[in-house]
């Protein structure tokens, strides 16, 4: 198991965002943290990530107690709905970031990074500015960017929310496309149903700081665990 949480509980001040939660994500897996607004998806992921730490439990990465180490040790990468690019900076130099502080040889870099833009499709656009770029655009640089440094684990928080509908769904495919390509364990954050039924291997649900269930889409569709779940799940109305 890459990812291991176990008995994970959160509070801030008396409310507790989240409660006991155990998952288990396997290397490799594409997985969802699915659930309504203020849930805990992100606490969860931050969790994971070191951004945060839990107060019960612990957080193992790749058979690592990565529980009380800081974000820079866990190797993990991220992406956020709304992606902090610099500025100044070329798509390229852009993607090459974290391998440029990490001080790798030159020819290293510009190898990898050429590697990444191929892969997002964004070989043309490497000498452009951030904003030069469409919002989906921005995002596949984001995934470039995060995948540059080989991460053990890939963690995205509504990655695609701040974009419309029709760029979201082709950044679905992206992402899904992606993953098959690098195989790397990836975590990402949904309030969205479909994106979740239609990416994810795995789909965690949470709902007030606690799993509800955890399964493939089918499992989900065909064996709600509870009401919870089986509303969630159900058609719009
Ligand atoms: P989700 O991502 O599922 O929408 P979050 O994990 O962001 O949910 O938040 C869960 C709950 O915890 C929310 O009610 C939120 O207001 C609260 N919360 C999250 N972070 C903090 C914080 N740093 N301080 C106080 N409350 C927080
Ligand atoms: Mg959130």
């Amino acid at each position: 198991m890459s990812i291991e949480i176990t008995g994970v509980s959160k509070r801030f001040g008396d409310f507790v965002a989240l409660e006991d939660v155990s998952v288990s994500i396997p290397t490799g897996q594409l997985t969802a943290l699915l659930g309504p607004s203020g849930g805990g998806k992100s606490t969860l992921l931050r969790i994971i990530a070191g951004l945060e730490y839990a107060d019960t439990g612990t957080v193992g990465i790749e058979g690592l107690d990565a529980t009380a180490l800081p974000a820079r040790k866990r190797g993990v990468g991220f992406v956020f709905q709304h992606y902090a690019a610099f500025k100044h900076l070329s798509v390229r130099r852009n993607v090459a970031f974290g391998l440029e502080i990490r001080k790798r040889p030159k020819d290293e870099v510009r190898r990898r990074v050429d590697e990444l833009l191929a892969l997002v499709h964004l070989e043309q656009f490497a000498d452009r500015l951030p904003s030069q770029l469409s919002g989906g655009q921005r995002q596949r640089m984001a995934l470039a960017r995060a995948l540059a440094v080989e991460p053990k684990v890939l963690l995205l928080d509504e990655p695609f929310g701040a974009l419309d509908a029709k760029v979201r769904k082709e950044l679905r495919e992206w992402l899904r496309r992606l993953h098959d390509e690098v195989h790397v364990t990836t975590v990402f954050v949904t309030h969205d149903q479909e994106e979740a039924l239609e990416v994810a291997d795995e789909i965690v649900v949470i709902n007030e700081g606690r799993v509800e269930q955890i399964g493939t889409p089918d499992q989900l569709y065909d064996e709600p665990a509870n009401d919870f779940v089986m509303r969630f799940l159900g058609p719009v109305t």
